[in-house]
C-alpha cells in the first residue's frame, strides 16, 4: 500500500541515495534532507455554474525548511496526488540549492482538469485554495511562495495575490506571496522566457569547456552546432530562439503531430506562426516531414533538447539516440534505464534539475523586486547612461576620433529591468554549471552529471542544516 502511494517520491529518494554516498553527511542528516517535512491535504466545496456542489481535493507540500520561504509551483491536473506533490517539492529543494536560490522546496496541486471548468469556477477554486493556505499559514512572502506550474499561469497567480492581500490587508511585503504574476501586479520582465534562456546559458557553458567537448568529439562554442528541439511550447520555443540567435542551426523541431527537418536550419518563430495558422507543423515550406514525431529524437545531431514531456527517452529508444549531448529542458524526459544506456554510449546528459531552473531563478528575482518595492534599473539607469555618455565624450575629445554610432548606443545604454534579469540568470546558470562540473571532475566514481548535481545539492542543504545547529 505504502509503496503504491509513494512511487514518484520513492524514485526521487532513490536518485538521492545514489548520490548521497558521495557526500560526507552522516545517515541522520541525510534522512532529514530526504524527508518531506509537511503536507497539507485539504478538501473544500465549491458551487459549480450548474448549481451543483463539488468537493475539491488539493495539496501543498513543504519538503524542506532549511531555508525559508519555501518555493514551488501549483499545478491543476486530474493526476495530482500526495505522492506527486511530495516528489516535486523534493526536486524543488534540490533545484533551488543548485542555483543558489535561498528557498526550501514546496509544491502545490489541485486535483482538477482546468479545461472542464469555467473561468468563474476556476477563480472560485483558486481563491478558496488560497484562503485555506492563508488560514494554515501555508502561504506568505516569508513562509511559502507559490508560482505557476501545469495548468496555471499569470491569471491564477493574480487571483492568489488578490485573495492573500484581501485577507492580510496592509501587509507591506504581501506582493511577494506568489511569483509568476502579471507585470502590472508585481511580476518581473523576462519571466516568460526565463526557462528557455536558462537552458541556453547552461548548455552554452558546457559547450565552452574544451575538455568536455573534446571527449564528446565536438568543437567548443555554440556557433554552427546542429540542434534538435522536441516541443515548441514555452520552453522549447525560447530555447530554440536563443540557440538560433547565437549561431546554432535548429535542424529539426518535433511536435506531437509530427516533426520537420531542414539541414540549413529552421526559424522557430516562422514554424510557430505556420503551426498556428495550419494547426500542424507538417508541410512547413522548405522542410522535410518526419511523420512519426519521436523519430526526430533518434536523428544524428550535436545537441538534443527534449522540451515537451517526461519519459520520452526510455529503455525502448535510448540505444538509438545519436545526439552527442542532451539538454533536459523538460522535467524528467529520460527514464533511469535510459540514463544508464546513455552513460554507456558516452552521451552527455545535462540534467533537468538544474538546466531548467531558469524559471525559479527569475521567480526569486521577482520576489526580491516585491520585497524591495522598486523596479530593477529604476534607480541606476539614467545615472549609468549619463556617466557612459560622459566617458565616450571624454574619449572622443582625447583621441580625436568618434565612436561608431551603433557602438555608442550599446555603450551608453543603462540597464532596464530585463537586462538585469537576463544578466542575473546568466551568472546563475554559469556558476551552477561550473560547480556541478567541478564536483564531477573531483570524483571519478560519480557516474554522470545528474548524480554530480544531486551531490552539489545535498552538500548545500546538509551544510545549511548543520549550520542551523539543529543537530546538537
Ligand atoms: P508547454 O505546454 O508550453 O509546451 C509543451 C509543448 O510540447 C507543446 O507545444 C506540446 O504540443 C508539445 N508536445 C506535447 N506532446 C508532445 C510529443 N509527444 N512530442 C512532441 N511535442 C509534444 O509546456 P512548457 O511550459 O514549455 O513545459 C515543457 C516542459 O518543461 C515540461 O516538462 C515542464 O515541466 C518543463 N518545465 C517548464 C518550465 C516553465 O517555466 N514553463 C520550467 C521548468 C520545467
Amino acid at each position: 500500500m505504502a509503496d503504491q502511494q509513494y512511487d514518484f517520491f520513492e524514485s526521487v529518494t532513490r536518485s538521492f541515495d545514489k548520490a548521497a554516498k558521495f557526500t560526507r553527511w552522516e545517515t541522520g542528516i541525510l534522512e532529514q534532507i530526504k524527508a518531506c517535512n509537511a503536507v497539507y491535504r485539504m478538501r473544500f466545496p465549491i458551487r459549480r455554474d450548474d448549481g451543483s456542489i463539488e468537493v475539491i481535493e488539493a495539496y501543498r507540500a513543504q519538503h524542506s525548511h532549511h531555508k525559508t520561504p519555501c518555493k514551488g509551483g501549483i499545478r491543476y491536473s486530474d493526476m495530482v496526488n500526495q505522492d506527486e506533490v511530495m516528489a516535486l517539492s523534493a526536486l524543488m529543494t534540490f533545484k533551488c540549492a543548485i542555483v543558489n536560490v535561498p528557498f526550501g522546496g514546496a509544491k502545490g496541486g489541485i486535483k482538477i482538469n482546468p479545461n472542464k471548468y469555467s473561468a468563474f469556477e476556476l477563480q472560485k477554486i483558486t481563491r478558496r485554495y488560497t484562503s485555506e493556505l492563508v488560514k494554515k499559514n501555508y502561504i506568505g512572502p516569508g513562509t511559502d511562495v507559490p508560482a505557476p506550474d501545469y495548468g496555471t499561469g499569470e491569471r491564477e497567480m493574480a487571483w492568489i495575490l488578490d485573495t492573500y492581500m484581501t485577507m492580510r490587508p496592509g501587509e507591506i511585503d504581501g506582493m511577494g506571496c506568489v511569483t509568476g504574476k502579471p507585470i502590472t501586479q508585481g511580476g518581473v520582465r523576462g519571466r516568460k522566457e526565463a526557462t528557455g534562456l536558462g537552458v541556453f546559458y547552461g548548455v552554452r557553458e558546457v559547450c565552452s569547456m574544451p575538455d568536455v567537448m573534446e571527449k564528446l568529439g565536438m568543437t567548443t562554442g555554440i556557433e554552427g552546432k546542429r540542434v534538435i528541439v522536441q516541443g515548441l511550447g514555452n520552453v522549447g520555443y525560447h530555447t530554440a530562439k536563443f540557440f538560433r540567435e547565437h549561431g546554432a542551426k535548429i535542424i529539426a523541431i518535433a511536435e506531437y503531430e509530427g516533426a520537420i527537418y531542414n539541414e540549413n536550419g529552421l526559424n522557430e518563430e516562422e514554424v510557430f506562426q505556420y503551426r498556428k495558422a495550419n494547426k500542424s507543423i507538417l508541410n512547413f515550406p522548405g522542410a522535410t516531414n518526419i511523420p512519426k514525431s519521436s523519430d526526430a529524437l533518434e536523428m544524428e545531431c550535436d545537441i538534443l533538447i527534449p522540451a515537451a514531456l517526461e519519459n520520452v527517452i526510455n529503455a525502448s529508444n535510448a540505444e538509438k539516440i545519436k545526439a552527442k549531448m542532451i539538454g533536459e529542458a523538460a522535467n524528467g524526459p529520460l527514464s533511469p534505464e535510459a540514463d544508464d544506456i546513455l552513460i554507456k554510449k558516452g552521451i552527455l546528459v545535462i540534467p533537468d534539475m538544474y538546466l531548467n531552473a531558469g524559471g525559479v531563478t527569475v521567480s526569486y528575482f521577482e520576489w526580491l523586486k516585491n520585497l524591495s518595492h522598486v523596479r530593477y534599473g529604476r534607480m541606476e539607469k539614467r545615472f549609468t547612461e549619463n556617466l557612459n555618455r560622459h566617458i565616450i565624450h571624454q574619449m572622443e575629445e582625447l583621441t580625436g576620433k568618434s565612436v561608431n554610432p551603433d557602438d555608442k548606443i550599446l555603450i551608453e545604454h543603462g540597464p532596464d529591468e530585463v537586462d538585469l534579469v537576463y544578466s542575473g540568470l546568466e551568472q546563475t546558470m554559469i556558476e551552477a554549471t561550473r560547480e556541478i562540473m567541478a564536483c564531477w571532475k573531483a570524483n571519478d566514481k560519480i557516474p554522470d552529471m545528474r548524480t554530480a548535481a544531486y551531490v552539489v545539492a545535498i552538500d548545500k542543504v546538509g551544510t545549511s542544516y548543520a549550520e542551523l545547529g539543529i543537530f546538537p
